[in-house]
């Protein structure tokens, strides 16, 4: 698509957008009576209104039927992730019995890698890249040490090359360069901090090639860009539900455990609620696990995380992640476009410019974040940003993170985010 830097030019894309619709769904935050131009979707998704509704559900069966309410109304407790599945299968491309909403993204992390990093004397080593995520880092290097290796010598790192970005070429050389020794591949689908998508199908495959696990963290992936976890290979990963997938602040997690291994009795880490259901309330002595991704399963659930996470995700299905994708291309690429009229450079081009676009160029390797590395008074500058109403996200030391959201905003703001940088002397 061919963009002009122009507000009728981004009027009309926003009255033939067909996801028009969808952001009356959401609450847009206000300050002085104006809607704030809400960039920060990758880090907490706005409110469906429909959550209030489906939390108000729930506190009404407690209300009425007491512990009934684990058999009994519309949708009986006992079952109530299961009417998450068919959703989440569908954005993540899987099948039901694959996927299960459950706890919080770095407990499950800690819960997969019991079932998936099995070292031996050979085989021991973590395979991850170089600044993901702190929580990924943290658990992998506590978790390595809790099964007597030193994190130091059983982590790699996969480096980033001097455009500050990670090359799938380089990450499938390192898993050829070390395949004797690795015993799992772990790392973001989706660089929080460059905005860098991988390419997951290859690494996979590269993965299975040496016979060596690979696992994804998809908190800044799911909702965002497609995922064809089932047909990539992939053995496992979790996300979480608050980002693109807009469940609330600490809303429930989730995981997918490949179809490949339902019958391999993994080991794992249990509780009584990844038990056999038809029998979890006869108590019985040893641990038999319900067949899929509902075996890793361990408490009881938070029904009211539960409701707003359907509720949300139900928007999420809706919309299609087709849809999605291409408005979001668009969305972003025009973001790209206008920031680039307003001075900005790429990351790739010769020399240190002062304002760049971090994040690849190429709607492949990326999915609506556009993180921008601003040397020359950043912080300055985000904060003109944000007090002209227009809310991104900063990590130190020189990064302002932009994401819009295709669900809820629109092609106008994004044309405003260019105003504004363009009145702020930037270039
Ligand atoms: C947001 C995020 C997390 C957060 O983990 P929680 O356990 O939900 O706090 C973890 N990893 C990545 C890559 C993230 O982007």
């Amino acid at each position: 698509m061919v963009f002009h830097n122009t507000l009728s030019f981004a009027q009309e894309l926003d009255r033939t957008d067909p996801l028009r619709h969808f952001r009356d769904r959401f609450y847009i935050p206000e300050r002085d009576g104006k809607s704030l131009v809400y960039f920060c979707g990758n880090s907490l998704g706005l409110q469906p209104k429909a959550v209030r509704e489906a939390v108000n559900a729930e506190l009404a069966t407690w209300q009425h039927l007491g512990v009934e309410g684990w058999f009994e109304g519309e949708t009986p407790w006992l079952s109530f992730h299961a009417t998450c599945k068919e959703a989440l299968g569908q954005i993540v491309g899987a099948a039901p019995s694959e996927v299960c909403p459950m706890n919080a993204l770095t407990v499950n992390l800690h819960l997969l890698l019991a079932s998936f990093y099995q070292p031996t004397p050979a085989k021991y080593k973590i395979l991850t890249i170089a600044g993901d995520f702190p929580s990924d880092q943290y658990a992998l290097e506590t978790h390595v040490a809790f099964r007597n290796h030193l994190p130091a010598d059983a982590i790699i790192e996969v480096a980033p090359r001097p455009d500050g970005l990670i090359h799938t070429s380089d990450i499938q050389r390192a898993i050829a360069e070390h395949c004797e020794s690795l015993a799992l591949i772990w790392l973001s689908g989706l660089n929080y901090y460059t905005g860098q998508v991988y390419n997951m199908a290859a690494i996979a495959e590269t993965a299975r090639h040496y016979g060596i696990p690979v696992g994804f963290d998809l908190a800044h992936a799911i909702g965002n860009v497609p995922l064809r976890l089932h047909d990539w290979g992939v053995d496992f990963a979790t996300w979480c539900s608050y980002k693109y997938l807009n469940g609330g602040p600490g809303a429930v997690s989730g995981i997918f455990v490949h179809e490949k291994h339902h019958d391999q009795n993994l080991p794992r880490l249990a509780g009584w609620w990844g038990y056999q259901e038809e029998n979890r309330f006869a108590m019985t002595k040893g641990f038999v696990p319900m067949r899929g991704a509902d075996g890793w399963q361990l408490s009881t659930p938070n029904i009211v995380a539960l409701a707003m996470h359907r509720a949300a995700l139900s928007i999420t299905a809706e919309a299609g992640m087709p849809q999605l994708r291409r408005k979001s291309e668009q969305l972003t690429g025009f973001l790209e476009h206008v920031l680039l009229d307003a001075g900005f450079g790429r990351s790739d081009e010769a020399g240190s410019l002062p304002y760049q676009i971090l994040t690849p160029a190429d709607p492949n390797q990326r999915g609506c974040q556009l993180s921008l590395l601003v040397k020359a008074s950043g912080r300055a500058l985000f904060d003109r940003l944000a007090s002209t109403g227009i809310i991104g996200d900063w990590r130190e030391p020189d990064c302002i993170r932009l994401a819009p959201n295709p669900l809820y905003n629109t092609f106008e703001e994004v044309w405003q985010v260019g105003e504004t940088l363009r009145s702020s002397s930037v270039g």
